[in-house]
């Protein structure tokens, strides 16, 4: 048995990490401040025997569980575009300070430590698609910038933690992933445009819709976290899925899952949105065997069979 310390595991992806650490007979220690989770995430473990949760700010300190520890796995920090542009400090503190305190406790215990990282590092990409040797074109003072940059640092105190104090480190950049327990309110596009469809809304198209985004169900995701936890590599690993969609080809999709003509309403285009988005994944199919395998079609019919009734039905 591992044990297991998550920080963000009241998130959507911790939700589903805790899910598949518990399944496969780890320990879980989950931490969280809820600044972007949902204690519904929380509750779904409180009875599992093997399951612990601490309610903290990470960025101020990770209480120390005690007992041994295997892995840090540091998964906390708004991740949608209006939760970390309406938490700007809080999120380059939970990448800057929150990513040195797992480092420090990982260190102390002897245990490994894993990054959350994310595509926003390479920012509105000059390379398309990105592999991990691509450094990124990033604007480092905009809107975005909270985020991206805090995700740079991060990425640099890890290596700085391996490469100085020998901590036994992994990263990945995760892009656009999706799935149940999203926050029906987390504004991302998938989110926005299932919970707008279900409730015969018009889709909010931001743009002309021809930004291209790659979509990644969130098995997929923690396959592959899962995989590479099971190598040693430090360098960063994306995790993606390379099907390209433009905004519009999503709406497609999107009508075509649901069998009926959903109507559009175009918005602004936010500042700073990245043009395009597709990772190159041969590092991971090369380490660890790894692509994923839900195509976006299924993996929004997994999504919405997820929605409760309810959300479907209230205005958000
Ligand atoms: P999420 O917002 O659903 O989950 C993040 C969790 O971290 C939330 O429960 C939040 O309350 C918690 N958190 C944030 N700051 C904290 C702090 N200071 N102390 C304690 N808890 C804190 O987002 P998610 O989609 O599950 O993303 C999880 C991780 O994966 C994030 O690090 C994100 O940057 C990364 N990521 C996600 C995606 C994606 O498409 N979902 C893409 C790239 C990277
Ligand atoms: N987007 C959109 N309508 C929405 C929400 C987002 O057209 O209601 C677009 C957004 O402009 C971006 C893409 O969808 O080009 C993905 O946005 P999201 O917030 O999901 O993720 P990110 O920008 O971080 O990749």
């Amino acid at each position: 048995m591992t044990r297991i310390l998550l920080t963000g595991s009241a998130g959507f992806v911790g939700s589903h990490l805790t899910e598949r650490f518990l399944a496969e007979g780890h320990e879980v220690v989950g931490v969280d401040n809820y600044i972007s989770g949902q204690r519904d995430n929380t509750a779904l473990f409180l009875d599992h025997p093997r399951f612990r949760f601490i309610e903290a700010d990470v960025s101020r300190a990770i209480p120390d569980p005690g007992g041994q520890l295997d892995w840090v796995m540091h998964f906390a920090s708004p991740a949608s575009p209006p939760h970390y542009q309406q938490f700007p400090i809080e999120t380059l503190m939970v990448g800057a300070q929150g990513t040195q305190n797992g480092l420090d406790l990982a260190r102390a215990h002897g245990a490994k430590f894993f990054l959350a990282s994310t595509s926003e590092v390479y920012g509105d990409p000059l390379v398309h698609p990105q592999p991990e040797s691509y450094w990124g074109h990033v604007n480092p003072n905009g809107l975005r910038s909270c985020y991206d940059e805090a995700k740079r640092y991060a990425e640099a105190i890890t290596m700085a933690y391996h490469r100085h104090h020998g901590v036994d480190t992994r990263i990945i950049r995760i892009f656009n992933t999706y799935g149940p327990r999203m926050r029906p309110d987390d504004g991302r596009v998938i989110t926005n445009f299932v919970h707008q469809a279900l409730r015969g809304e018009a889709l909010t198209v931001y743009g002309d819709g021809s930004q291209t985004r790659s979509f990644q169900y969130i098995d997929d995701l923690v396959e592959g976290i899962v995989r590479l936890m099971g190598v040693e590599e430090h360098e960063p690993v994306n995790l993606g899925n390379p099907v390209e969609f433009t905004m519009l080809e999503l709406v497609d999709v999107l009508q075509q899952v649901l069998a009926r003509p959903l109507p559009t309403r175009q918005e602004p285009i936010p500042h700073d949105d990245p043009r395009q988005r597709k990772p190159d994944i041969a590092r991971a199919y090369d380490l660890l065997g790894w692509t994923p395998v839900v195509p976006l079609h299924d993996g929004l019919r997994r999504t919405i069979a997820a929605v409760p009734a309810e959300a479907a039905s209230t205005p958000a």
